[in-house]
Parts: structure tokens; sequence; C-alpha cells
């Protein structure tokens, strides 16, 4: 090829994937392309279309007003769903980039991920499965998927955003992911190792400054305390409270940097060169079992220690009672719902309707619906 040619080619999506990403990395071009075929777009490639398609959805911006474990009453310090996804995408795609994969559909999936949570995080899931028994049942994973593929509507030629397939094939295989009969893409594998690097961290710091645990708990924790002797090999005599902010950073630094030594090995080992190689392959993208281990050990303590906390669960108990109470009146009065769902209801079943809307409900919109709902 001619210099002017090689450059044309290396501005356009394909050519600049060819150019730097790995062989196993998935490529745009190679993708099995949407349900509603659409022509290309002139300069930007199908899982950067995607990526924006989910960043200009309604379902995206209403994280921003859900619960990931504390509730907004508590404080404004805390993560939101929103940041913890914005934190699980900057994760993701720095380990992305560092492994020469497809950073779009790696953003994309991360953007995704969590999309599919109700008002109060597991806590409006476990009310909504509830509900929903004998009608399917509600899992935010599979709540994600009837986003993105039925309920937001943004075009005229098709319902939901018609993201490519490997965006929805790697949202399906969170939902249960033993009875996958192929391994995910390492974009994918980025993305789930990315959300545990994550909430393993920002949990603590969160359950610190709502003053659900102390430094000195978690420095008994083994995972703190090696961090927290890697910090003290860097820094001598730092304050408790630039202590916990280092900790912070090396925590996520050592999960990463272990992450990207024990997948470059398993690459090797395995001998993966390709998507296809990596679906037959075992799990590469995991942290050292020393280290998944520590982490393990973090994750119960938090499950007693915070995710238990009787401040916590009363929070939790009443934002349950609230939703329980509007599906009931929702079921027995169908009229109250907006007219978009009252339409859907009989096409869909009223109790997944009903379940739709208050799955698309923020935290705050709930309170507010109870309100309007049950005014004395
Ligand atoms: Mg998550």
């Amino acid at each position: 090829m001619e210099l002017e040619a090689i450059n044309a080619w290396q501005q356009t999506t394909a050519g600049r994937e060819e150019a730097t990403l790995a062989p196993y990395a998935m490529h745009s071009a190679d993708s099995a392309g949407r349900k509603y075929p659409e022509p290309s777009h002139p300069y930007r490639g199908p899982f950067q279309r995607d990526r924006d398609r989910v960043v200009h959805s309604a379902a995206y911006r209403r994280l921003s007003a859900k619960t990931q474990v504390f509730t907004g009453e508590l404080g404004d310090y805390h993560r939101t769903r929103l940041t913890h996804t914005l934190e699980v995408a900057s994760v993701s795609r720095t380990v992305s980039r560092a492994m020469s994969l497809n950073e779009d559909l790696t953003e994309t999936l991360a953007l995704v991920h969590d999309l599919g949570h109700p008002p109060f995080g597991h806590a409006g899931e476990e009310v909504l499965n509830g509900c929903l028994q004998g009608h399917g049942g509600f899992c935010h994973n599979r709540h994600a998927l009837r986003i993105v593929e039925e309920l937001e509507v943004r075009y005229p030629e098709f319902p939901g955003l018609n993201l490519s397939w490997e965006v929805l094939e790697g949202q399906a295989g969170r939902i249960s992911k033993t009875a996958a009969a192929q391994r995910p893409l390492l974009e994918s594998q980025v993305v789930e190792a990315a959300d545990s690097i994550t909430y393993d961290t920002h949990d603590a710091d969160d359950a610190m400054e709502l003053g659900l645990l102390t430094l000195d708990e978690l420095l008994a924790v083994p995972l703190w305390a090696e961090a927290a002797r890697r910090v003290r090999r860097q820094y001598a005599n730092l304050q408790p409270s630039e202590l916990r902010r280092a900790v912070l950073h090396e925590l996520i630094d050592w999960q990463v940097g272990d992450l990207l030594s024990q997948a470059g090995e398993r690459l090797a080992s395995f001998g993966v060169e390709s998507p296809q190689a990596v679906r037959q392959a075992p799990v590469i993208v995991v942290v050292s079992d020393a280290l998944a281990q520590q982490k393990r050990e973090l994750e119960a303590f938090l499950y007693q220690r915070v995710y238990r906390h009787p401040e916590v669960v009363r929070h939790r108990q009443v934002a349950q009672q609230r939703l329980r109470e509007m599906f009931d009146q929702f079921m027995q009065h169908p009229e109250l719902l907006p007219d978009r769902f009252h339409q859907r209801s009989f096409v869909v079943g009223l109790a997944r309707c009903v379940a739709d809307y208050l799955a698309g409900m923020t935290d705050r919109f709930a309170q507010r619906e109870y309100e309007r709902l049950f005014a004395k």
C-alpha cells in the first residue's frame, strides 16, 4: 500500500484496531452486527456508537440517583450507582488498554453492567423478585437487557438501543455464569474483574466515611494490612486521613497490577491467540489465588460489618416495604400507571409491566411516587 493509503486506512476504525489491538481482542470488523441492520457510521465504529447510545439513554442518567450500597439519605460522600459505574469503566479501560483489548467494547460493557438495578439496589431487587414469583422473577442483570432491547424508546426504526450482538451477549453472560457453555470475551472478563476491584475498595471507603467502620478495624483485615505495608514502604509518618487515601489508591493499583500479570501469564500458558480461543480457554482475567483469598476475607468482613449494619438495614427495610406497597397498589389499580406502561401491560402482562415501571425509578422518584399514591 502507498503511504497515503496506509494513513487513510489507519484513520478508519478497522484500520486503527488492526494496528493497535491484540489478536485475542474483539475487533469491530468481526462483530456479528445488530438485530436491526443499520448502515455503518462515517467516523464512529460500532462499539463506539453503542457506548454513545448508552450514555444518552434515560436509564443511564437515572443511575445518578440510584443506591449503590447506601441510600442518599445517609450522606453525599458515598458512591451512587452512576459513580460506581464510572469507576468500573475507568478501571476497565485501564486494563483493556494495557492488554491491547477493544476499549470501546469494554467501556460499553462497563456502562451497561449495572443499568438494570432498580431503586435501592439489591434491596429493591429482592422485593421485585419476590413480587414476580410466578411471572419469571426479577434479576438486575436480565433487566439491563430488557432496558437496552425494549424499554428505551429513542429511535423511530426499532425498539431499544439496537446494540451490537457482543454487548448483549456480554451482559447475558452475567445472568448465569455456570450455565454459559463458553467463556465470555476478554472485554467482558475485564469488566467483571474491574467491578470487584472497585466495589471492594469503595465500599470500605464509604463505610468509613459514614462512621460504620474505623481505619484501625480495616487495617486489621489482611488485604488492608498488606496495602498499608506497601504504602508505608513509600511514605513514612502519614496522618490517618493521608494513610486512608494512600491505601485506597494502593488497593486499586495493586489489584490491577496483579490482574495484568496474571492475565499475561495465563494468555501465554493457554496459548490464546484469538477471541475464539478465549471462549474455549479457562478464565483469563483473574487476580492471583493469594489476592483472591484476601479479597474474600475483606468481602466477608464487609458483609458482616457494613451490609448488615443496623442503620443500613433499617433504611433498606423502609424502602422495601414502600416498594412492595407500590407494587400491590399498581396491581390493583393499573389505571394509576403512566399511560405508556398501562398500554404495555396488555402486551407483556401487568406484573412485569409494574416491575418495569418500578425498576426504572430513581430512589428519589420512588419516594415521591409513594407519597403521591398514598397521600393521606
Ligand atoms: Mg457493579
